[in-house]
Formats: C-alpha cells, sequence, structure tokens
C-alpha cells in the first residue's frame, strides 16, 4: 500500500507526514481551493513587491529526455516539485512495464511483492536507470529479483536489532549519550538492500509514527538528559512536511540537553526537488544540524543532486555521506573513487561506507568483507584523505558500529613499529618501550 496517496483510516497508523493530530494549524493537507487563496493573498501586489523566489533545478540531458518521453504532460514547474514526484511515483508492474524493458525474473518478483518495502521510484530517479538493462546500478538497488525472496543462515528481518532497543516506540537508545528517533516509515524510493526494510512502506505493528509515538519519544528524550545527540532516521524524515519537520525539530531544540541534531536522508539524492529555499530556510533555524546523505553510485550525482547538495551545504549544515557497498553496483575502486570525488567536490564529506546488513533475502547484495578492505586501501593514500571514509560493520545483534582498516601494521622490531604504506613500502617508527605491534603477523 502506498501510505502518501492512500492513508489508513485509522489514526493509530496513519504515518505521521500526513496527519499530525496534535499539532495546532498543521492538520490535514490544506484543500485545492484554499491552497489557490492562500497563494493569492500571498502573491506580490504592485511592481515594488518583493517576489517569491523561484524553485528552480537544472535539469540533465538524460532526465529531460526521460520526463519528454514518459511524462509528457507534465510542466517544468510539475516536474520540479517534489510531491508531484511523489504523487507520480513508479510503484507497480503496470507502470514499471510502460518504462523498463522487464526481466522475467523482475516482473515474477514485483508480482509476488506483498508487505513493507514496496516498490516506489520518483519519476527523477528512474530517469537515472537503464531503462534496458536489468544489471543496471541504481535499476538493481530499487527493482526486486527474486532472490529477494531467498533467505540464507545468519540473516535475519531486524538483523541489527533495533526492535529490542526501543526506549519507546520509534526510539532506539542504544548508545549512552544519543538516540535513534524514527520519525517515519515513509521513503520516497524504496532500496531493496534497507536495513529497515521490516518498517519502511507499510507501518504496524509497534511502528506507527503517529504523534502519539511521537510525544512518547520526545518524553523520553526530556526525561533522559544523558542524550545530547538525536539522529532522525525512519523512513525518511525529509518524506515529512516542512511544518511538522519544523515542529519536531523545534520540540528538540527546546531540550536544553540535546546538543546535536542529525537528519539521515536519501532525499537529496532521489529527490532533489524536495529541498525547497522555504526548507533550508526552516532547516537553519535548528543548527547544529548536521545531515548524513545516503549516496550509492556516481550516476547520481546529477545537476539536480548538486544542486540540493549545494542549497543544504548554503544553509549552514555539514553534510556526510553513507554508501551500502553493494555487489556488482559499486564495489569496485573504479567506482567508488569518483563516488568520493564527486561528494568532495560538492562539499560531502564520505563519512561511512557500509557492509552490507544480513536483512533477509540481501545475499546477492552482500560483499565479502575483503572488498570493503580493498575498497579503502584504494583510496587512503592514493587519493585526498578527506575523500575516505570509515568501512564499518554494524554488528548484528545491537553491536554498533564497529570500523575495519587494511593492516597497515606489520609488525615489530626491537624499539621500532614496522608500518606498511600505501605503496606497500615498511617504515619504521621509533617507539622505545612499546610493545605495539610485536602481535603482527
Ligand atoms: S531511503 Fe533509507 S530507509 Fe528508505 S528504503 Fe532506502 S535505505 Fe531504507
Amino acid at each position: 500500500m502506498d501510505m502518501l496517496e492512500e492513508p489508513p483510516s485509522s489514526s493509530a497508523t496513519v504515518p505521521i507526514d500526513l496527519i499530525s493530530q496534535n499539532l495546532p494549524d498543521l492538520n490535514r493537507q490544506p484543500s485545492r481551493r484554499s491552497v489557490a487563496r492562500r497563494q493569492d493573498s500571498a502573491r506580490p501586489r504592485g511592481a515594488d513587491a518583493p517576489r517569491q523566489p523561484r524553485e528552480r533545478f537544472p535539469t540533465g540531458e538524460e532526465t529531460r529526455a526521460f520526463r519528454r518521453k514518459f511524462f509528457p504532460e507534465a510542466t517544468t514547474a510539475e516536474w520540479n516539485d517534489w510531491r508531484w514526484q511523489l504523487r507520480n511515483r513508479i510503484k507497480s508492474l503496470a507502470h514499471l512495464e510502460r518504462i523498463f524493458q522487464l526481466s522475467d525474473d523482475e516482473r515474477e518478483a514485483v508480482s509476488r511483492h506483498t508487505g513493507s518495502l514496496p516498490v516506489g521510484i520518483t519519476p527523477y530517479y528512474a530517469s537515472l536507470m537503464n531503462l534496458a538493462d536489468p544489471m543496471d546500478a541504481l535499476r538493481r538497488t530499487h527493482i526486486p529479483v527474486g532472490q529477494e525472496y531467498v533467505k540464507v543462515q545468519g540473516e535475519a528481518d531486524d538483523p541489527l536489532g533495533e526492535d529490542h532497543d526501543l526506549a519507546a516506540p520509534g526510539l532506539v537508545h542504544r548508545y549512552p549519550d544519543r538516540v535513534l528517533f524514527l520519525t517515519t516509515g515513509f521513503c520516497s524510493t524504496y532500496c531493496r538492500y534497507c536495513t529497515r526494510s521490516r518498517m519502511v512502506g507499510e507501518a504496524g505493528g509497534i511502528y506507527d509514527f503517529s504523534t502519539r509515538q511521537w510525544d512518547q519519544a520526545l518524553a523520553y528524550i526530556e526525561a533522559h538528559t544523558e542524550i545530547r545527540d538525536v539522529l532522525l532516521s525512519g523512513g525518511d524524515p525529509l518524506t515529512i512536511a516542512d511544518e511538522k519537520l519544523d515542529y519536531l525539530l523545534g520540540r528538540l531544540r527546546a531540550i536544553k540537553h540535546v546538543e546535536f541534531i542529525r537528519l539521515g536522508s536519501k532525499v537529496p539524492t532521489v529527490l532533489p526537488m524536495r529541498i525547497t529555499r522555504k526548507l533550508t530556510k526552516m532547516l537553519r533555524k535548528y543548527h547544529p544540524l548536521w545531515m548524513s546523505i545516503h549516496v550509492t553510485h556516481p550516476k547520481e550525482l546529477t545537476p539536480e543532486a548538486t544542486e540540493a547538495y549545494a542549497r543544504l551545504a548554503d544553509a549552514g549544515i555539514p553534510l556526510g555521506s553513507q554508501t551500502v557497498l553493494l555487489q556488482g553496483i559499486n564495489d569496485d575502486i573504479s567506482i567508488m573513487k569518483p563516488l568520493m570525488h564527486g561528494l568532495l567536490m560538492r562539499r560531502v564529506k564520505p563519512y561511512y561506507l557500509y557492509q552490507c546488513d544480513p536483512i533477509t533475502g540481501s545475499a546477492h547484495f552482500r560483499t565479502p568483507v575483503s572488498k570493503g578492505l580493498e575498497i579503502i586501501e584504494g583510496l587512503r593514500g592514493h587519493t585526498t584523505g578527506y575523500a575516505v571514509p570509515h568501512f564499518v560493520i554494524d554488528a548484528p545483534g545491537g553491536g554498533g558500529k564497529i570500523p575495519l582498516l587494511p593492516n597497515y601494521l606489520v609488525g615489530r622490531d626491537g624499539d621500532d613499529v614496522l608500518l606498511r604504506n600505501f605503496e606497500n613500502k615498511v617504515y619504521r617508527y621509533g617507539d622505545p618501550g612499546g610493545t605495539t605491534g610485536a602481535e603482527a603477523k
């Protein structure tokens, strides 16, 4: 079920981005007529009246051709409207068939799908995919295949054990001074390797993402003075309407012991037109506010995404990237290096490279751990240090992120530590009286 367009009737299961039961003045989507009225009354009168900044986004050539072919009725204004993009997402087999040349495997997998992690691709993001090639990198991350239904040993629906670390519904308190706040189950696109595949795209069970849940989570944070860092995630928090996100950030900022707020989002990459000037103006009220942007492949670094990242950076939001290492998609230095360089050029610090979590049906995405180490080794020393992310495994069962590094400590010789550099040359570093390296093989 698509939650944006078909909200369930019970408020207990309505996603927070659609209905805010307790928030004054934020209830319900306004009717078309009231929007028109408001726009009319806000319209500048006279030549000297200040003009509203227009939401212009540059458009890549491939995307323009895609739009002309598959959405010829869409105006430029509609195409650049994030709500239009969400309303026109590609979700059904019939819609996929109209755009992609599906393989039998894809067709069968899409037909079989029920429950959470539905198919959902914004028209903009679809425009970056190869419509004829099922092995296209971005396409593989968003159109299901039969392997998604194969569970292998060690996989689990909740491999990180988040459901067991819930301090309140939707609030994971694992580390002493910080919490993960799951704000919504809605995403603009659904990644087939999603760690939260059990709960995104279909609210249910302990996650209903109602304002009642938000309030419970906020009450917990208020009561726990040791919490200094809140990460808003989901689902994707940037799919929440501006007013509601404003409300949530305002409530968090009002808590004195919350020093640091972070947002984790894929939206700037897959729905860049969501990064409106109105949004960035609102976000900048809540500094220090940081953002982790989910990116996968250099193909995503389009003029549109570049503009979105620039708007966020210009709003003073420090940007870091998160990339999941995916077999046959980005598990090669020839892909990862331009991605990291491209991010740096767009003022995004490559932050985390994740080993893919063992979620149910993800074996076809996972690489050997050695692949991640190989990529880090291919970056470290070979390019700008800022371009080298931390390679981490989020330990199954709730152990948290564990960093992995290629082995640069190769041994010890008396008072010297023996170190290997990026060219495989061994150097000595004087370490009198130490023991570091004595155990190295
Ligand atoms: S955007 Fe994030 S939360 Fe949503 S499906 Fe992708 S990985 Fe999961």
